[in-house]
């Protein structure tokens, strides 16, 4: 069921015409048609003073590249949530956490956040130090905005949501949520060049297909990230099963 009051997500941004395509279709357009999520981007550059709407300097100390200006990041928010904002202020930031399945439950669990997003060599210290609460990452690489960065947390987060998925177990079993990656899936034909559907799917015996999908979302996480097998919720089961592969191996 959707919960009767919209999480809320303000997104602050030099380019908001870079969210709407992706506001418009699929997963994110029902969540926000259903109730379960609402969405306001606003213009950082709408809150600028000066007659050319400049929101970027110099640095300080040279060196190339230019910096985001404090007083349109600040008019800005606290224009929209209020002095001090009454919500969150995450930046997206390649030096923020990690951002995680764990960090997205998180992030769900909260009525309102608002997501800051940076461009050019990114923004004036002091907005991180006196207006920002929260800082994400979305991975060890950097891009040229927040931007992407700013969907990816809105598409993780609003899955999330109460009544946003058709099929309400579905967050669970994705992959990261039980620290697993998820099984392999198949769909019709049953042959297709010659490839075969493994036959136990078909079998229609739900006790070995659930089973057969534990097994090969254990194998997969072990063979692709085995890091991340230590914090799993594994039986002693299959915590020896995992120990004969490995020993296989050797
Ligand atoms: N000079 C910055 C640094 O080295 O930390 C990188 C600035 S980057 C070119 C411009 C903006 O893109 C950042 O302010 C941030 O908002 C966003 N960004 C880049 N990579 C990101 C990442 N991995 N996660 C989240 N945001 C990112």
């Amino acid at each position: 069921m959707t919960s009767p009051f919209p999480m809320r997500f303000d997104i602050f941004t030099l380019f908001p015409e870079v969210f709407q395509p992706y506001l418009v279709v699929s997963i994110l357009a029902r969540a926000r048609r259903q109730g379960a999520v609402e969405v306001q981007v606003h213009n950082i550059r709408d809150w600028t003073t000066d007659r050319h709407h400049v929101v970027d300097d110099e640095p300080y100390g040279g060196g190339g590249g230019m910096v985001m200006k404090p007083e349109p990041i600040f008019a800005a928010v606290e224009g929209v949530l209020g002095r001090p904002p009454r919500a969150p202020v995450i930046l997206l930031t390649p030096q923020g956490r990690p951002f995680t399945q764990a960090v997205a439950r998180e992030l769900a669990r909260l009525p309102h956040i608002a997501l800051l997003c940076g461009r050019y060599e990114g923004v004036d210290e002091r907005v991180r130090q006196h207006l920002v609460t929260d800082e994400i990452s979305i991975g060890d690489y950097v891009l040229t905005g927040g931007e992407l960065a700013a969907l990816v947390v809105l598409d993780a987060v609003t899955r999330l949501l109460p009544g946003v998925l058709g099929d309400p177990d579905a967050p669970a079993k994705d992959s990261h949520a039980a620290g697993l990656l998820e099984h392999p899936h198949y769909t019709r034909p049953p042959v297709f060049r010659g490839w075969e559907v493994p036959e136990v799917l078909r079998s229609g015996d739900h006790g070995r297909i659930a089973r057969w999908r534990r097994e090969q979302s254990l194998r997969r996480t072990w063979e692709r990230r085995p890091d991340l097998l230590a914090q799993a919720d594994l039986t002693p089961e299959e915590r020896a099963l995992i120990a004969r592969w490995q020993t296989k191996e050797r």
